[in-house]
């Protein structure tokens, strides 16, 4: 198992493809810490009915005095910090014309200054150790662009950004930073999709169907794992063919 030894944090892992992430580092061997805002302790209870480590650590990754804190209580319980990736996001759609200020903030604040936050928190660790590994989860959106998704995709495009930047800042320091870009993933909302609006969707994706959060968490485990370590500042585009580039 790659992973023995190493501590992971999954920010936004109570759920979702977080916790589908959380899943698979963990069955590489690392100790797992689930940061999430929403009470998900039931999957740190999980994962330790797995043999695995685990913590669950409630935090607000739009505020800095309660990422400190979960970094301070994560090198507590599970000894250190190797592995973080950025996964909380949220949508607040609306086409631009009705997208008020706090729409515009609140995806802005999670989505981006999120992972600023966290990566800032974590990386005197990761500088340390001289190993670390940062994983952003992103968005096709982010690439493509998408009607009623202005805050979104613009959060997703600065998370690249942000990456390939710090990327060029830590890679002497042996810390990698990439991005995980899904496509349709499975989720409540694409399951409340009608049969009309899946043929619609699904017509678009080469590949005809729509992804799980398992394909994603496999992406992320790639760039977790020591076969990636030469690996840094790419964007590893997980849709069925959705966007080619
Ligand atoms: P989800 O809504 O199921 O889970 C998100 C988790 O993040 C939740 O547990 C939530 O409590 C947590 N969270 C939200 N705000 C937080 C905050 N301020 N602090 C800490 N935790 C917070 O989402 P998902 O569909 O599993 O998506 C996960 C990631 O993948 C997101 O970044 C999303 O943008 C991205 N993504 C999803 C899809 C998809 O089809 N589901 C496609 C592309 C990208």
């Amino acid at each position: 198992m790659s992973l023995t030894g190493k501590v992971a944090v999954v920010t936004g892992g109570g759920r979702g493809i977080g916790k589908a992430i959380a899943m698979r580092l963990a069955q590489d061997g690392a100790k797992v810490a689930i940061w999430d805002l929403a009470d998900h302790e039931h999957v740190a209870d999980e994962l330790r009915a797995h043999q695995t480590e685990a913590a669950f650590v409630a935090v607000n990754v739009t505020d800095s005095d309660s990422v400190a804190q979960a970094v301070e209580e994560t090198i507590a319980q599970l000894g250190s910090v190797d592995i973080l990736v950025n996964n909380a996001g949220i949508t607040k759609d609306s086409l631009l014309m009705r997208m008020d200020e706090a729409q515009w903030d609140a995806v802005l604040n999670v989505n981006l200054k999120g992972a600023y936050l966290c990566s800032k928190a974590v990386l005197r660790t990761m500088i340390k150790n001289r190993f670390g590994r940062i994983v952003n989860i992103a968005s096709v959106v982010g690439l493509m662009g998408n009607p009623g998704q202005t805050n979104y995709a613009a959060s997703k495009a600065g998370l690249i950004g942000f990456s390939k930047s710090l990327a060029r800042e830590v890679a002497s320091r042996g810390i990698t930073v990439n991005v995980v870009a899904p496509g349709f993933i499975a989720s409540e909302m694409t399951d409340a999709l009608n049969e009309k609006q899946r043929e619609a969707l699904l017509s678009q994706i080469p590949m005809g169907e729509i992804g799980r959060a398992e394909d994603i968490a496999d992406g992320v485990w790639f760039l977790s794992a020591d076969v990636s370590r030469y690996i840094t500042g790419q964007v590893l585009n997980i849709n069925g063919g959705l966007l080619m580039v």
